[in-house]
């Protein structure tokens, strides 16, 4: 089939590198120019383990190419992708617009027939607006709006889409869906669940699927604050209960609290349409306000203990929200960062893969390619993502360029045992005695609640 991919970010980018390597003919189109001609040189904006040379061996197949207008990217294709960011408003609900947008532009374009698929996260009900968009910029309804979410995860985003858990495809019409499903089928071939659906639905399960994942990380971050009031160990307590198929091990790994592109902003805009549906969902609202204090308090720890060995410097490892990707954006690290900045402490930073961001939180953050060079002079060290290169250091080696020995392993990453044997002060997350809390202050803690 012929398909046009707006949007070349993270998704885009790598949905039209896959579905170009399933065999279809794929023509991608940006409104940023200046990512369309890197992408065109075969430099990609972004990283993710294997695409670049999927993405350079499909376009040398011929099945992947550029486009730089929008007329010419969609005139003959069979169906439209939107790809498009949907980023949060400042009330947590979807912002649309780059959506609705993108679906003007190609609507006066696209030929007759065609499909319009919405990849895109976006709230329920609006590919019944979007109809309307299109019939009003066409004059009648004579495409289809399809809804087809997207549950590719950064870092594994090539093995995600060829292997999905399941494909949920949207729409208004049997022969819609139907080809919808033909686009997919050597992915149903190989045992991939379709789901063939309302578009309503399609969009709404997206949205749950990720608050639920998120209830799942912010109900074990809460266990392991009892772990460390209660000499338990969160890491034995979250293998027992995943080890329940009913509930299963992923999204169970207690840490400084779930960030990305995708949680905060599903879980805001999940709570945010069903509040005006007037059927809230109070779950997901505690849980956005427990993550966001989460990241407020671990930074705060950070600082008093640094500040009380008489420090004022922290080298953080990681910047990313997650490992094996060099995203940033609404990062654990770079809040817990900006926190400690905000907090008068200097910051000396690493990541294995990811830049700097430029928000004004990271002012005065100096960066540098290697672990020990960020160590040098600190008085306290903190892991903030969960790279295989931080579960790889040579402690002795860090140890020896500090100044201090305070180490925040906001990951688990490293054996307490290794990190004390190198001479670090270790504290965890959700680890007994080596918690955020001393045991000291956990029995006090215990007595005057007792
Ligand atoms: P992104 O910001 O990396 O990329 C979006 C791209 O769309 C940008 O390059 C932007 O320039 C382009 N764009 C915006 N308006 C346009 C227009 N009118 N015409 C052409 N190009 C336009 O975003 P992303 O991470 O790829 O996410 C895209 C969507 O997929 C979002 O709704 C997101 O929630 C969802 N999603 C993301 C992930 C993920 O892991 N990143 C996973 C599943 C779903």
């Amino acid at each position: 089939m012929k398909i046009a991919m707006i949007g070349t970010g993270y998704v885009g980018l790598t949905t039209a590198t896959c579905l170009a390597m399933l065999g279809h003919t794929v023509s991608c189109h940006d409104r940023d120019p200046r990512r369309l001609a890197a992408i065109a040189a075969g430099d990609l904006p972004i990283y993710e383990p294997g695409l670049a040379e999927r993405f350079a061996a499909v376009r040398a197949e011929g099945r992947l190419k550029t486009v730089t207008s929008t007329k010419a990217c969609v005139a003959d294709a069979d169906m439209v992708f939107l790809a498009v960011g949907t980023p949060p408003q400042p009330d947590g609900a979807i912002d649309l617009s780059q959506v609705e947008t993108a679906a003007q532009d190609v609507a006066r374009h696209m030929p007759s027939g065609s499909i319009l698929v919405v990849k895109s996260t976006v709230a329920v009900g609006t590919c019944r607006r979007l109809r309307q968009i299109v019939a009003r910029q066409r004059g009648r309804l004579d495409i289809s709006v399809a809804s087809n979410p997207e549950f590719l995860r950064e870092g594994s985003a090539i093995a995600d889409f060829l292997k999905p858990d399941r494909i949920v495809l949207g729409a208004d019409d049997d022969a819609t869906l139907s080809r919808l499903r033909e686009l997919y089928v050597d992915l149903e071939k190989r045992g991939a669940p379709v789901i063939l659906t309302s578009t309503e639905n399609a969009e709404l399960v997206k949205h749950a699927a990720n608050s639920f994942l998120a209830l799942k990380i912010g109900f074990i971050n809460d266990v392991a604050d009892l772990c460390e009031q209660s000499g338990a160990d969160v890491g034995v307590v979250a293998q027992g209960i995943g080890l329940d198929r009913r509930i299963g091990p992923a999204f169970l790994a207690a840490g400084p609290g779930f960030g990305g592109s995708c949680f905060p902003k599903d879980t805001r805009a999940f709570a945010a349409a069903a509040r005006r549906a007037g059927t809230p969902q109070p779950l997901v609202e505690l849980l956005i306000e427990r993550n966001d204090q989460r990241q407020a308090r671990l930074a705060q720890r950070i600082a008093e203990v640094t500040r009380r060995a008489g420090g004022r410097v922290v080298a953080a490892m990681g910047l990313a929200f997650k490992a094996g990707t060099d995203d940033t954006r609404e990062s654990p690290a770079v809040t817990v960062i900006s926190a400690l900045r905000a907090r008068g402490l200097e910051v000396r930073c690493h990541d294995p893969r990811a830049q700097l961001p430029t928000d004004e939180g990271m002012r005065g953050v100096t960066m540098f390619s290697c672990p020990y060079e960020a160590a040098k002079g600190a008085d306290t060290v903190t892991l903030l993502t969960e790279w295989d290169d931080y579960r790889a250091l040579d402690l002795v080696r860090l140890r020896a360029a500090m100044r201090g020995n305070a180490l925040f392993d906001l990951r688990n990453l490293l054996e307490p045992r290794d990190a004390t044997r190198a001479g670090f002060n270790y504290r965890g997350i959700g680890r007994a005695s080596l918690g955020m809390a001393s045991r000291h202050e956990a029995g006090e803690r215990l007595t005057a609640a007792e």
